[in-house]
């Protein structure tokens, strides 16, 4: 059964798109789940289906990690670094010339406005593409200068293998690529498994690398739910993992690898603080940590979602907040001024809304916000508390949405102590004129990435992850390759 969806003001080549037959890709064959399983994803902005995609199971799983283990030993290992190279920047090149319908197609499937999916999602994609397209060539190993006589001892870095790369919703096209590049220029092979909210940009990604000339089976893709994802961390045929999305589902797979002793890279949750100190430039700091928080409508694992304030400034800063909150428009993600978006799903919203319900229970006060949006889709309103104490769940935990806490604070050596009171650690920001404070703080903060006097800078060069319960390793820059890789050491014997 097919969805037909007609979108005013939708590109006819992605109204086509969406009405197709979506097949999972396996073996670079396009075919439906083997029970026939399908599913329906939504425009959290109309809350109404736009496609119906294959839903993966069991057999699925076995026929795709099985396709990507003969692509490992075929065409695609005999490949030189250099075609590698070559077919990855072609790909970079379709995306970039397919950006516009790709761009249309994530804001359709995820709901986030178009300036953002066309404008972030897609440019920083392409980057990430085109970076690790430079590696292949690049992945050399070392003689050792071994104390044996009459040794020559060599290292190779050789790919993993067999990689499941399990992503989530809310930056479904830009977590495929931070996945799939670095596999690729490794020379992997994958099975890639989308959110089940946002599935459709995964399935244009795995055409667009056969069109490439990347091999079939280096790239398949699995549409399905939690269970599809599950399937995978447990097959026996694949070598790696590698997830983003909450902590609770990385710890569970965290453990299964462990006892498989499968190689595992976790990107997780965050609940990052942001720190304005007493001679931060405040208009910038306000703005920005504004947007560290409200892009992407708060579902993002970096939003800047704890915000602590100088004490004798905090009112100015609570009050400019709440200002600019209150003057946002919440608009459809294809509406061109949109800037602020639905949530992702039904789901997601009831949750936010939950955690809004217990904080106001729990006696913090409610500065703004903190109501669904009387319109169609999954609207919530910009959401600022300012709580006295951060043992508020409020404080603590993740709310993966449009939500944030102001503290204030007395002093630097608490707000540090304060800032790394957390199970988390996956970026913190500050906000100085001093260069010597900035240092001084970025090197006392928990974190896998610390911003200074900005908020969401990312590049593929840089690495990116977490510590403590925000994940497990790199992703990003060469450490984001490494990942994929597995040092050989050969012993030969000259003498
Ligand atoms: P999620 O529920 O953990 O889902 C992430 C992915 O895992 C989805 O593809 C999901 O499939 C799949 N999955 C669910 N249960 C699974 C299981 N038992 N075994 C294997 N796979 C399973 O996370 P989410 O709600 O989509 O994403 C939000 C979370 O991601 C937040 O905590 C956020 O902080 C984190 N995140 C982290 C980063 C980072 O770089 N650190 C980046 C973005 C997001 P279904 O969707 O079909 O359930
Ligand atoms: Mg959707």
């Amino acid at each position: 059964m097919t969805t037909v969806v007609e979108i005013p003001g939708v590109p006819a080549a992605v109204s086509q798109f969406l009405n197709r037959e979506h097949g999972l890709l396996i073996g670079g064959k396009v075919r439906a789940a083997a029970d026939g399983a399908t599913f329906e994803t939504l425009d959290p902005s109309t809350a109404k289906p736009i496609a119906r995609v294959a839903q993966a199971g069991q057999a699925d799983v076995d026929a795709a990690v099985h396709a990507a283990r003969t692509a490992l030993n075929g065409e695609w290992k005999r490949m030189s670094p250099a075609d590698r190279s070559r077919v990855m920047n072609r790909l970079a090149d379709l995306i970039e010339a397919d950006a516009d319908n790709l761009a249309t197609l994530e804001t359709l499937d995820n709901g986030k406005p178009f300036t953002f999916s066309r404008y972030a999602d897609l440019e920083l994609t392409v980057a990430q593409i085109r970076y690790y397209a430079g590696w292949p060539t690049k992945i050399t190993g070392e003689v050792v200068p071994v104390s044996a006589p009459d040794n020559l001892v060599y290292t190779r870095k050789v790919p993993v293998g067999v990689c499941a790369q399990i992503i989530p919703w809310n930056f479904p096209l830009l977590m495929a690529s931070w996945k799939i590049a670095p596999a690729l220029a490794a020379g992997c092979t994958i099975v890639l498994k989308p959110a089940e909210e946002t599935p459709l940009t995964a399935l244009r990604l795995g055409e667009l690398a056969l069109e490439a000339g990347i091999p079939a089976g280096v790239l398949n893709v699995l549409t399905g739910d939690g269970r599809t994802g599950a399937a995978l961390v447990d097959h026996a045929g694949v070598d790696k993992i590698s997830f983003t999305g909450s902590t609770a589902v990385g710890r569970e797979i965290a453990a299964k690898a462990g006892r498989a002793l499968k190689r595992v890279t976790l990107e997780l949750g965050g609940k990052a603080p942001n720190i304005i100190l007493p001679d931060a430039d405040l208009d910038k700091a306000v703005e920005a940590s504004f947007h560290a928080i409200y892009f992407n409508t708060g579902q993002a694992c970096n939003a800047g979602s704890r915000l602590y304030v100088p004490r004798d400034q905090y009112d100015d800063v609570v009050n400019k907040l709440a200002a600019v909150a209150k003057a946002t428009v919440p608009a459809p993600g294809l509406d061109p001024t949109s800037l602020y978006g639905p949530v992702i799903s039904d789901e997601a919203l009831q949750r936010i809304v939950g955690f809004v319900d217990a904080a106001q229970s729990d006696g913090v006060k409610l500065v703004t916000g903190g109501k669904r949006i009387d319109r169609d889709g999954y609207f919530i309103e910009p959401t600022l508390f300012s709580a006295t104490s951060d043992n508020y769940t409020i404080a603590r935990e993740e709310v993966f949405g449009p939500v944030l806490v102001a503290l204030p604070y007395d002093t630097i050596d608490e707000v540090v102590e304060r800032a790394n009171a957390t199970d988390y650690g996956l970026v913190a920001g500050v906000w100085t004129e001093n260069l010597a404070t900035a240092h001084q703080m970025a090197d006392r903060l928990d974190a896998g990435v610390v911003y200074i006097n900005q908020w969401h800078p990312s590049d593929p060069a840089s690495p990116y992850g977490g510590i403590k319960a925000s994940g497990i390793g790199r992703e990003m820059g060469s450490a984001g390759l490494d990942a994929y890789l597995e040092l050989k050491t050969i012993w030969t014997k000259v003498g």
